[in-house]
C-alpha cells in the first residue's frame, strides 16, 4: 500500500534558509505594515511577473476583494461559475451580482463567444478565471470590454508564472488577483496580490488593504488585507527555488499525458499554443458513456488505495448561497465539465512512481 498521497503538497524551502530569512525581524521587531521582507518580496514579483506594480495581500480573496474596491463598481460582473468560490463571493460580497458564462469544453476558461449576450445596461466588469492555469482568450475579452466600457478583471489565482505569447499572463486585463495560499505553484503559506495596469491603483490598493488611512486623513472605509513579514519572507524563500518547482510539475505532467492520452473516456486538458505553463493542476474529466465508469467511481478507485484526488470545481459557483443547489444562469458545458471534472494529484516532487501508480489504477477501472 505504501504512504497516503494527498492531492497536493505545499513546496517548502530548505528550514535553514527560512530561520535566515526570518531573523533580522529579531532584531527590528517590524513585524508587519509593509516591512523590509515585504517591500523586497513587492520588488522580486515585479520582476517575476514581468509587471511595474504587485501589491501584496494577506491572501487572494482579499486582493480580489480590494480590486473591486478600488474600481468602485456598481451593478453586475460577468464571470464563470467553473472557479473556486471564491471569485463568486468576492463579487456578491462587494455588493455586485454574478451574471454566469458558460465555459469552453478544451481549456475550461469562459467563453468569450457568449459574453457579450449576457451584456445589460448594467454590466461593469467582466471576471474571468485563469482555470488550471489555462489562459482566457484576452483579444477577444478586451475587444469586448473595451467597447462596452467594462473593466476586466482576472482571477489568476492559479495562474502565476504563465507566461503567453512572451508575455507575463499578470500584464492581462485591468487587474489580476494571484493567490499565494500554501496549496497554489507560489505561496507565502497564506497570501496573495493584486496587480494593475494603471500604477496609480498601486496607492489606492494600498489604502484599501491598510482601513483607508492616509496620514491622519481617513479616506475610505477600508478593511485589513496586509500581508505580515513572516509570509512575505516565506514568498522570497520559495520565490528561489519556484524555477525548479515548476519544473518538478512539468515532469509530471508530462508522464500523466504519457500515461493517459488516448484512453478512451477520459478527456485531458488541451495544452495551449504559445503558452509556457505553470503546471498547476492536473485535470481529467470521465466521460463515463465511453470510458465505463464515472468520475465518482475514478474517486472511490484512487481512495481505495489511498490517494486523494479532488473534484474541483464541483459543485459550481451559480448556487452559492442556495441550499437547494439552484443555478442562478444555465451554463450547460460548466454543468456538465463539473460533474465530469477531478484534478488528480500534483505538487512538487510527486515522483514519477507515484504518477504511474495513479495511472495504472485509472486505467485499470477502464
Ligand atoms: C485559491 C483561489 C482563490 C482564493 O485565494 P486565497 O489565497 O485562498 O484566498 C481564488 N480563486 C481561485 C480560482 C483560487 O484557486
Amino acid at each position: 500500500m505504501g504512504d497516503k498521497i494527498l492531492v497536493t503538497r505545499s513546496s517548502m524551502p530548505p528550514i535553514e534558509e527560512y530561520f535566515d530569512e526570518i531573523r533580522d525581524l529579531w532584531n527590528t521587531r517590524w513585524l508587519t505594515n509593509s516591512g523590509v521582507k515585504h517591500t523586497e518580496l513587492e520588488k522580486k514579483l515585479c520582476e517575476y511577473l514581468t509587471v511595474s506594480n504587485v501589491a501584496l495581500c494577506v491572501n487572494g480573496h482579499q486582493a480580489l476583494e480590494c480590486i473591486l474596491e478600488v474600481f468602485d463598481l456598481e451593478g453586475e460582473v460577468i464571470t464563470t461559475p467553473f472557479t473556486f468560490v471564491s471569485t463568486t463571493n468576492a463579487i456578491i460580497r462587494k455588493g455586485l451580482k454574478p451574471v454566469f458564462c458558460d465555459i469552453k469544453p478544451d481549456d475550461f476558461t469562459i467563453d468569450a463567444d457568449k459574453i457579450e449576450a449576457l451584456i445589460t445596461d448594467k454590466t461593469c466588469a467582466i471576471m474571468p478565471v485563469h482555470v488550471y492555469g489555462n489562459v482566457c482568450d484576452d483579444d477577444k475579452i478586451t475587444a469586448i470590454a473595451e467597447k462596452y466600457g467594462l473593466k476586466v478583471i482576472y482571477d489568476a489565482a492559479h495562474a502565476f508564472g504563465v507566461r503567453v505569447n512572451g508575455k507575463g499572463v499578470a500584464e492581462l486585463g485591468d487587474a489580476s488577483m494571484f493567490s499565494f495560499h500554501a496549496t497554489k505553484v507560489f505561496h507565502s503559506v497564506e497570501g496573495g496580490a493584486a496587480v494593475f495596469k494603471d500604477e496609480e491603483n498601486y496607492q489606492k490598493i494600498n489604502l484599501c488593504k491598510n482601513f483607508g488611512i492616509n496620514g491622519e486623513v481617513l479616506e475610505h472605509a477600508g478593511g485589513n488585507s496586509k500581508m505580515n513579514e513572516f509570509c512575505a519572507a516565506m514568498g522570497l524563500c520559495n520565490l528561489r527555488h519556484i524555477d525548479d518547482a515548476i519544473k518538478s510539475r512539468g515532469d509530471a505532467v508530462r508522464r500523466y499525458r504519457e500515461n493517459l492520452e488516448g484512453i478512451k473516456g477520459i478527456q485531458l486538458s488541451v495544452v495551449q499554443d504559445n503558452v509556457e505553463s505553470n503546471y498547476a493542476y492536473f485535470p481529467i474529466v470521465v466521460h463515463p458513456e465511453e470510458f465505463g465508469k464515472t468520475r465518482d467511481d475514478v474517486v472511490c478507485a484512487l481512495s481505495d488505495n489511498d490517494i486523494g484526488a479532488r473534484k474541483y470545481f464541483y459543485p459550481l459557483t451559480s448556487t452559492v448561497g442556495d441550499p437547494a443547489g439552484v443555478h442562478l444562469q444555465a451554463t450547460p458545458i460548466a454543468e456538465k465539465i463539473s460533474e465530469r471534472i477531478l484534478c488528480l494529484p500534483l505538487f512538487e516532487g510527486i515522483g514519477i512512481e507515484n504518477v504511474d501508480k495513479i495511472c495504472k489504477i485509472i486505467k485499470d477501472l477502464a
